[in-house]
């Protein structure tokens, strides 16, 4: 057998069997590595204390003598816990995390040395950080990138490291990651959120986005993985017979976690919990070796960090194991791929979650009211929604029958679909006594009764509402939740403020009570956005012919679907929302752009290299065989051998066939990329990439994978998708 297949393969058998780890209670090490609130109780005078609780509170800043105070208290805990660097993390726009660490090490003048860190080296750092993409903002003549603490986020150990989390901006302000963007956003939706719960509770002084993300991933065998050029260097395979089992019994989901596996989730949990991670859920996902992980939803800004931090995390743990985790969210053909569901709620700092309905009418109105404006803002900005989650590696999940379509619509379930048909038919301007009391007892009273029941799921929908929050389900599993995120709460504000001020006009101006005036608007609202709602099969061919009649976008691939990210509605929404200027804008389409290029790019080479270096010659090598299998035959049956070698020579004519196929497709793949190469363009560029060279993957996979199933197995030179996907 080819000598790198079949010692990955034997590395594979030789693995020893693993012991499940024993743990302690949850509760008794949760936030051991996090600077938190009680750490910070501990360590902090008074007054530090004070300040930074209301940085996080209400975003006053903190003075520097407060800041010197913090950080010296911050680096006795980080010493006591046995780090011995700290760093500034960020998210920068490639969609990972980053750090550059310094030691707190420091030699004094007189030749002795001792552990410092100042407020200065917490608040600000400038990383040399000019190799990140900025897409023109941060030119080197004219400005630099500097990260700046973000105290929202506590500060957590990590190995030797402190860690603090910081959001990245050029010296002209700029944003230079996917942080700024995500906090200007959670600001915009307190405060337009706020104004509106204020209408049913005048305490409310602050209103949080929840974030509850539900990450899926594969885990193979590290030593099949490395022996994977694709793998290796696209995280995906390119190609691959598929198994003759695959995920057709559907005996994964939901079954028991294997011996190997278990331990490494039990590690990776344990970890995540000193970080402050409050996982909560594990369990088998639809395909074999695939898994899910989901915590307990935190405010937005958490959440997303700690799910960056867990994408990281858990590649360093699957290593401990022998795995490889691998995150992309289509890694093997014809198999179920992977996503990250984000759910999403707000709720108010009296406790109230505005998107779950309560005992009394009042609650119900307000739960009523956030609801059908989040589905108006999704309606309005239905393309931009798509736009936010395209990446070339989303883009095999979406609409190939297993993850949401590229479609965006809302799925609310039959018994809240049935209590907006009611709404509709509320009476223009005021309303009569009789009117409100059969609205207040028949329609929204019954809210939370018809919810109860409410166990219609429909797992086609992208932007599915579950009984007390939504669910993006269209959101990659490879995605930094920031970008999404981000849109989300910024269309949802940018409405939450338009209903605001037709809700006020229409009291002033009309004389109408608020209710009513409430009631009105939604109305209005339910009859502009029903081409949203959609509670039938996603996946179908109807509903693709459906929504193109309603108007709604279907852009199957990144290059088109992120047009919406740049048009003047999206530029107006972000610049009013104060959550990005025109410059952020086009800096990052034109990062994306390229970074779709280059993904392509890659895989292009990737797959021409394995075809060319791979496949081609062991196709050869094998066809020498049956050549000589032929003159051996003619030798012996000179007169029977037309019938006896016909099936050999048929075998040895294909095998010449699926050569020529794949040179031929591969040289035309290359003239292409030269093409794309030579256009200056970004966006011409990513559409030469889309329509011109990945088509060609296909093509060449096609007869790649035909050599596979026509050549003997023990000169095979790739692991097959038998041996990779079903690791115990
Ligand atoms: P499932 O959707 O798998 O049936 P659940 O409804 O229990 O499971 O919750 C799924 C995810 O939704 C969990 O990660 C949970 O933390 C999150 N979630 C629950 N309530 C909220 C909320 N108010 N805001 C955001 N996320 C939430
Ligand atoms: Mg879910």
């Amino acid at each position: 057998m080819s000598t790198f297949r079949s010692r990955a393969l034997q590395e594979t058998l030789n693995r020893k069997p693993v012991k499940i780890p024993q743990t302690k209670n949850r509760s008794e090490f949760f936030g051991s590595n996090v600077f938190n609130e009680v750490s910070m109780q501990q360590y902090l005078t008074k007054e530090a204390y004070q300040g930074v609780m209301n940085a996080i509170k209400h975003g006053s800043r903190i003075d520097r003598k407060i800041a010197d105070q913090v950080a010296n208290s911050m680096k006795n805990w980080a010493l006591s816990k046995g780090a011995t660097h700290f760093t500034h993390w960020f998210q920068p726009l490639t969609g990972g995390t980053a750090e550059k660490h310094d030691a707190f090490f420091e030699l004094l003048a007189d030749g002795s040395s001792m552990e410092k860190f100042g407020g200065n080296e917490l608040v600000q750092q400038e990383p040399d950080a000019s190799s990140f993409p900025s897409g023109g903002i941060r030119n080197t003549f004219e400005a630099r990138g500097y990260t700046a603490w973000d105290p929202t986020s506590p500060a957590f150990i990590y190995g030797p490291t402190l860690c603090i989390p910081t959001i990245f901006v050029a010296y002209t302000g700029e944003a230079l990651d996917n942080k700024t963007p995500l906090l200007r956003a959670l600001n915009a939706i307190d405060k337009q959120a706020t104004a509106v719960a204020k209408y049913f509770d005048k305490t409310v002084s602050k209103v949080n986005a929840s974030l509850g993300w539900e990450q899926e991933y594969f885990l193979i065998d590290k030593a099949l993985a490395l022996s994977r050029p694709d793998i290796v260097l696209t995280g995906r395979t390119l190609l691959g017979h598929s198994s003759a089992k695959g995920q057709q019994l559907d005996d994964h989901y939901f079954g028991s976690i294997p011996q190997r596996v278990l331990s490494f989730m039990i590690e990776l949990e344990n970890e995540c919990i000193k970080l402050g991670i409050p996982v909560k859920t594990r369990h088998n996902e639809v395909a074999p070796n695939q898994f899910e992980l989901a915590p307990i939803y935190e405010e937005a800004n958490l959440a997303v960090d700690h799910n960056a931090l867990l994408m990281d995390i858990m590649g360093r743990i699957a290593t401990n194991h022998q795995l490889k985790v691998l995150l992309h969210e289509k890694p093997f053909k014809g198999i179920n791929g992977s996503g990250k569901h984000n759910n999403w709620s707000l709720s108010t700092d009296n406790g109230v979650n505005l998107l779950s309905p309560g005992k009394t009418p009042m609650r119900n109105l307000q739960f009523l009211t956030f609801f059908i404006n989040t589905i108006k803002a999704i309606y309005k900005h239905e393309a931009l929604m798509r736009a936010e989650i395209a990446s070339a590696s989303n883009d095999h999940r979406l609409g190939a029958n297993e993850a949401p379509p590229a479609i965006m619509s809302v799925f609310i379930g039959a018994q809240l679909s049935s209590v907006l048909r009611e709404l509709e038919n509320v009476t223009d301007g005021k309303l009569s006594p009789e009117e409100k009391t059969d609205l207040k007892l028949n329609v929204i009273g019954k809210i939370p009764e018809i919810l109860l029941d409410n166990t219609d799921r429909n797992r086609t929908s992208p932007f599915a509402f579950t009984g007390n929050k939504f669910e993006f389900r269209a959101v990659g599993s490879m995605a930094n939740c920031a970008t999404p995120m981000t849109v989300l709460n910024t269309i949802v504000a940018k409405q939450l403020k338009d209903f605001k001020k037709q809700v006020d006009l229409l009291i002033e101006k009309k004389d109408l009570k608020k209710d009513e005036a409430i009631f009105n608007v939604l109305r209005e609202y339910i009859k502009d956005s029903k081409d949203i709602l959609f509670e039938g099969n996603g996946y179908g061919e109807e509903w693709e012919k459906e929504a193109a009649k309603r108007g709604l976008s279907n852009n199957k691939t990144t290059p088109s679907a992120i047009k919406a990210k740049v048009t003047k509605k999206t530029i107006e929404l972000f610049a009013e929302m104060e959550v990005m200027n025109e410059k952020e804008i086009l800096a990052r389409h034109e990062i994306e752009l390229q970074a779709y290029s280059l993904r392509i790019q890659i895989e292009g080479r990737v797959l021409g290299d394995v075809a060319l270096n791979h496949v081609i010659p062991t196709a050869v090598n094998y066809q020498n065989t049956l050549i000589k299998n032929v003159r051996g035959l003619k030798e012996v049956f000179s007169k029977e051998f037309e019938s006896i070698g016909k099936d050999q020579m048929d075998l040895i004519k294909k095998i010449s066939d699926h050569i020529s196929g794949i040179t031929k497709n591969t040289n035309a793949m290359v003239e292409e990329r030269k093409k794309a190469n030579a256009t200056l363009d970004e966006e011409q560029k990513a559409f030469i990439y889309c329509d011109k060279i990945k088509p060609y993957f296909d093509k060449i996979r096609y007869h790649c994978d035909k050599l596979e199933l026509m050549i003997d197995d023990e000169l095979w030179p790739l692991v097959k998708y038998r041996e990779m996907l079903f690791t115990r």
